[in-house]
């Protein structure tokens, strides 16, 4: 059996955690019940844990347990949050504010929006890929909604000015979401010094399982209305119907609980990783740094390579490497990345680009093997490129 590539992908998504799948286990087995039975001790159960779980996840970012609500992700989370306050908020305004180096679960729901009525500002970023706050100023209305700007973006890790932002639009009663997938566990978030009024966010991405996510809706200060994309059974305060997944949101909390234990000793683990890596790769020519040099999260090295094909480039990465081009979401298309192009390069350059995504399990070792095959593919590369 050849050995597998060397995973560093974790933007993409991260492997579960042993400590998140042994606290998951009894809930998909012994105490398998419905959190919404409250007539027997199987529902009791599984609505203590259900419970716990929403306490630690609210405090993890300091909320209240009930301003939780659990979707399949951030995606959901995100449609949740755009399309249940533009419906809520219609007759207030119909224009909504956000960037161009959102995910695609931000942008498409906002290009839905679109399509019904709604106006959708898309803030450019500068060449660091962090938006211009006097941009975002200017770009207010009487009749704006919401601002929706990510916290850590997942190609090039820069993350946003996050409490500027929220006091701008707290100053305009202006509802504000960020799209926290990225950031959880992995930053310091705090929706009071923050001003978050809804924020995404998913286990996935963070050492737990997929398909488990939540949203933050602020309940206080101001209230948000919110009109739900699920209607059923009336579960999450009527927010999201469905029947709650117990094993998948023990897994969450119990991810991101680890996560925050671990932040301080594990942010200063990767930088030096990352750091590892860049040393190495920048000793080529034509190397560049895609993003903000250290607003960003610490696992994430996103490079734009000079003088190669980005398709042949990532083929001879990938024996030794799991890593992704352009944007993983959309990889499936031939595109170059939209968030590589807002920060202004050539559609060549943005091709030729890798993002590594350095996570829990990558070790110095790992990353000098890593640096010595890109560095030796990048060469090859370049010699063919002159014989031709
Ligand atoms: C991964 C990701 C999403 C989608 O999250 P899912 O839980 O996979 O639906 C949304 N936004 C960002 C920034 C992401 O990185």
């Amino acid at each position: 059996m050849p050995q597998r590539p060397i995973y560093l992908d974790c933007h993409a998504t991260t492997p579960l955690d042993d400590r998140v799948l042994k606290a998951m286990l009894p809930y998909f087995t012994e105490h398998f019940g419905n959190p919404s039975s409250i007539n027997h001790v199987y529902g009791w159960e599984a609505e203590a844990a259900v419970k716990q779980a929403r306490q630690l996840l609210a405090a993890a970012i300091h909320a209240t347990p009930e301003e939780i609500i659990f979707t399949s992700g951030a995606t959901e989370a995100n449609n949740l949050a755009l399309k249940g306050v533009a419906e809520a908020y219609f007759q207030k305004g119909r224009h909504i504010i956000t960037v161009e180096t959102e995910h695609s679960a931000v942008l498409d729901p906002c290009q839905y929006l679109r399509s019904l009525g709604f106006e959708v500002t898309l803030l450019p970023v500068q060449s660091d890929g962090l938006i211009d706050l006097a941009q975002l100023e200017q770009a207010f209305r009487p009749e704006t909604i919401l601002v929706s700007v990510m916290a850590a973006n997942n190609e090039i890790g820069v993350l946003q000015p996050l409490a500027e932002i929220g006091r701008l639009c707290r100053d305009r009663q202006v509802l504000f979401h960020t799209d926290a997938a990225q950031a959880i566990g992995k930053i310091p978030l705090d929706v009071e010094a923050m001003k978050f009024d809804l924020m995404s966010m998913t286990a996935h991405k963070v050492y737990g399982p997929k398909g488990i996510g939540a949203l933050y809706v602020r309940r206080r200060n101001p209230r948000v209305r919110l009109s739900p994309q699920l209607h059923g059974g009336g579960h999450e305060r009527g927010m999201r119907s469905g029947t709650l997944y117990p094993p998948q949101i023990v897994g969450f909390a119990r991810a991101v609980e680890l996560a925050l234990a671990e932040q301080a000793t594990e942010t200063k683990r990767l930088n030096q990783l990352r750091q590892q890596l860049w040393q190495q790769l920048s000793q080529l020519d034509g190397i560049h740094l895609n993003g903000h040099p250290t607003q960003r999260l610490p696992g994430n090295l996103n490079i734009s390579v000079e003088g190669v094909d980005g398709a042949a480039l990532l083929l001879g990465l990938q024996p030794i490497m799991a890593v992704s081009s352009g944007s993983a979401c959309s990889s499936a298309t031939t595109a170059p990345s939209h968030v590589l192009t807002a920060l202004g390069h050539s559609e060549q350059l943005a091709y030729a680009s890798i993002r590594f995504g350095i996570g829990r399990f990558n070790t110095a070792d790992e990353i000098d093997k890593v640096a010595q095959h890109a560095i030796a593919t990048i060469q090859s590369l370049r010699k063919q490129a002159t014989l031709v």
